[in-house]
C-alpha cells in the first residue's frame, strides 16, 4: 500500500493499492489499470477518508505555450501545472484576465472540472478548449467550451468523474481587458484598477482568511454555497435579517454557507483534530492528527445543525474518497 497523506492537502492518514504518476502523453496512451481508480491533481479538493482499495493516477504533465494573436493571447497549459504559478506567470507577462483567480489551490487540469471561480470571475469565461484522454474509449478528445457544459462550479467532467483525464487546457485571454471589481473587497479599488492591483488584493485577502495548507492542512471551502428558492430565503430573512445572500437567478438566491455556520455558533465544533477554521467558517481544518472518520462526523454534524435551523441541506464542495471510490455525506440523523 502507498501512503497518500502527503498527496492531499488535508493530510489524512490513508493509503492506496497502486499509484501511477503520468509525466508524458505517451504514458497517458499506455495507461492500464482496473477499477476502482481515482484521478488526482494536487489533492487540494480531495480528502482520502480511509485506505482506498484501488489505483490513484497523478497527473504531472508540465508545459505552457503562449501564442500572441492580434486581439488576444492563446495560452495552452499542461494539466499538471500549478494553478497559482500559472496565473502568476501570466501576470508577469502582462497578460490580463486571470488576476481574480490568484491563489486558488490546485492544478490547471483541475480548473475546468469544477469551473473554479472567485470574486466574480469564472475560469470557463476564458476556456477555449480542453484536451483529454477518454479513459473508457481509449482515445484523445478535444472539447470546446460548449462541450464542457460549464455551470456554476460544475462541468461535464464533474458530472462524470473518472471518464476523462484532462491533459491540457487552452485559454483565450482578450487584450481588450476590463477589471472585475464588483465583489467585496475588490470594490474598495478604483473603477480603473490595474490587473496587478487586483492580483495583489486577492492574494492579500486570501492569505488573511484562508489557512496555508502547508501549515494547517485543509482543502479550502469544504461546503458549497447553497442556492435556495427565494421563498425559503424570505422565511430565513424574517428570522435572520442580516443573513448574507446574493441573487443567483430570477427565482433563487445564493446563501453564504460560511455565514450560516458562524451564525449558528458552529465555529467551535470539533471532532478529534478535525475543526472549523476560525477565520473562515466554510473551511474545515486538520489541527494535527485528524482521521477521515473525524472529518465525516464533523461535516455531518454541521450539516445536521444547518438543516435543522434553516432547512438548507449543505453539500460538500470537496471530493471525499472512501474504500471503493467517491462517497457522499448525508446530514447526521
Ligand atoms: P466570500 O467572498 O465570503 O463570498 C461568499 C459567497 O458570497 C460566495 O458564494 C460569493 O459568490 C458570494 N458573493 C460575494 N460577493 C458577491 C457579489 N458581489 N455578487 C454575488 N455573489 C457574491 O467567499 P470566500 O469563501 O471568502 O471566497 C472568496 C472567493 O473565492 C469567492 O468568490 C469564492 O466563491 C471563491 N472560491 C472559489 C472556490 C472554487 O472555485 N472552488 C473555492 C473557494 C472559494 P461566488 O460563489 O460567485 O464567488
Amino acid at each position: 500500500m502507498i501512503e497518500l497523506a502527503e498527496r492531499h492537502t488535508f493530510k489524512l492518514p490513508a493509503k492506496c493499492r497502486t499509484l501511477i504518476e503520468l509525466n508524458s502523453s505517451d504514458e497517458v496512451e499506455q495507461l492500464a489499470f482496473e477499477e476502482p481508480y481515482y484521478l488526482l491533481g494536487e489533492g487540494s479538493n480531495t480528502l482520502f477518508l480511509e485506505d482506498f482499495q484501488g489505483t490513484v493516477v497523478c497527473n504531472r504533465l508540465l508545459g505552457v505555450c503562449i501564442e500572441e494573436l492580434e486581439t488576444s493571447f492563446l495560452v495552452t497549459a499542461a494539466a499538471g501545472e500549478n494553478w497559482h504559478n500559472f496565473v502568476t506567470d501570466l501576470r508577469g507577462r502582462n497578460i490580463d484576465g486571470m488576476e481574480n483567480l490568484a491563489l486558488i489551490p490546485g492544478s490547471v487540469g483541475a480548473a475546468p472540472v469544477q469551473n473554479i471561480g472567485a470574486y466574480g470571475v469564472e475560469v470557463a469565461t476564458f476556456i477555449e478548449q480542453v484536451t483529454a484522454w477518454d479513459i473508457s474509449e481509449k482515445c484523445w478528445v478535444s472539447m470546446s467550451t460548449e462541450d464542457c457544459q460549464f455551470a456554476y462550479r460544475d462541468s461535464l467532467f464533474k458530472q462524470h468523474p473518472g471518464r476523462w483525464l484532462i491533459t491540457s487546457v487552452t485559454f483565450r485571454l482578450p487584450k481588450d481587458w476590463r477589471p472585475v471589481t464588483h465583489y467585496s473587497p475588490l470594490n474598495q479599488l478604483s473603477d480603473n484598477a490595474s490587473a496587478q492591483s487586483i492580483f495583489d488584493k486577492v492574494i492579500e485577502v486570501r492569505q488573511k482568511k484562508l489557512p496555508d495548507p502547508k501549515v494547517i492542512p485543509n482543502a479550502g471551502s469544504f461546503f458549497k454555497n447553497p442556492v435556495v428558492s427565494n421563498a425559503l430565503l424570505e422565511s430565513l430573512l424574517q428570522k435572520w435579517p442580516d443573513i448574507v445572500y446574493f441573487p443567483a437567478d430570477e427565482s433563487r438566491s445564493k446563501v453564504a454557507a460560511g455565514w450560516l455556520i458562524e451564525h449558528l455558533g458552529l465555529k467551535s465544533l470539533n471532532e478529534g483534530d478535525a475543526a472549523v477554521n476560525p477565520n473562515q467558517a466554510l473551511v474545515l481544518i486538520n489541527r494535527a492528527r485528524a482521521t477521515g472518520a473525524d472529518v465525516s462526523q464533523l461535516a455531518q454534524k454541521i450539516m445536521k445543525h444547518v438543516k435543522e435551523a434553516s432547512g438548507i441541506e449543505l453539500e460538500p464542495e470537496v471530493r471525499l474518497v472512501g474504500k471503493h471510490g467517491l462517497v457522499q455525506l448525508a446530514a447526521e440523523k
